[in-house]
């Protein structure tokens, strides 16, 4: 966004802004898999994460440690940020403490006041990282709506494709994806039956 926002209307941005965190998030992930180069990055950086980050007064405008790398080691990067990324998704489900509380830390996530609460939102820092500003999109959409990660989110175990339905199928692998807590809490139900019964 990148500029001041005018804060009555934020209520009504919540969940435009958890959506475009969640899909930008995504995006990256199937780039990571698809082998982007730094080219994309770039793009996505400007098209995707730019757009839906705010700049806090006196950031400047230096270029992110991204941009001075050098492009033959980018691709690799990226995809180890994407396995490090879905990695800390699995764990978002269970326990989002560990994810928060770095992005929190860093100072990549941040709470904009307004009348009716707050509303999270990533922050363009030019110090952050790659994979803290992949993480800080899904941790500002977790904190918007964290209902999706404790109930949706599912990521393939073939081939690590995040999704947000819980018993869908994997379109890559038709895999069956399971809801990682739902999954997790009817098993622990199930072992509770079998052992109270
Ligand atoms: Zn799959």
């Amino acid at each position: 966004m990148h500029s001041t926002l005018a804060c009555t209307a934020l209520s009504h941005e919540a969940p435009v802004i958890a959506a475009a965190c969640r899909s930008a998030g995504r995006t990256f992930l199937e780039g990571a898999r698809n082998g982007w180069s730094k080219r994309e990055l770039d793009r996505w950086l400007i098209d995707e994460y730019a757009p839906i980050s705010v700049r806090l007064d006196g950031d400047d405008d230096d270029l992110s440690p991204e941009s001075a790398l050098r492009a033959s080691g980018v691709a690799e990067l990226i995809e180890l940020v994407g396995v490090a990324v879905t990695e800390a998704l699995r764990s978002l489900a269970y326990d989002p403490s560990g994810v928060i509380d770095a992005a929190l830390r860093k100072g990549a996530i941040v709470a904009l006041s307004h009348d009716d609460g707050s509303l999270w939102m990533p922050v363009d820092r030019p110090d952050l990282d790659i994979e803290t500003r992949v993480l800080s999109l899904f941790a500002t959409d977790y904190l918007l709506n964290p209902e999706a990660y404790e109930d949706d989110l599912s990521v393939c175990p073939c081939c690590d494709r995040v999704s947000f339905d819980a018993f869908g199928q994997c379109p890559r692998c038709s895999s069956a994806e399971s809801g990682l807590r739902r999954i997790g809490s009817l098993i622990d139900d199930q072992e509770l039956q079998s052992r109270v019964g």
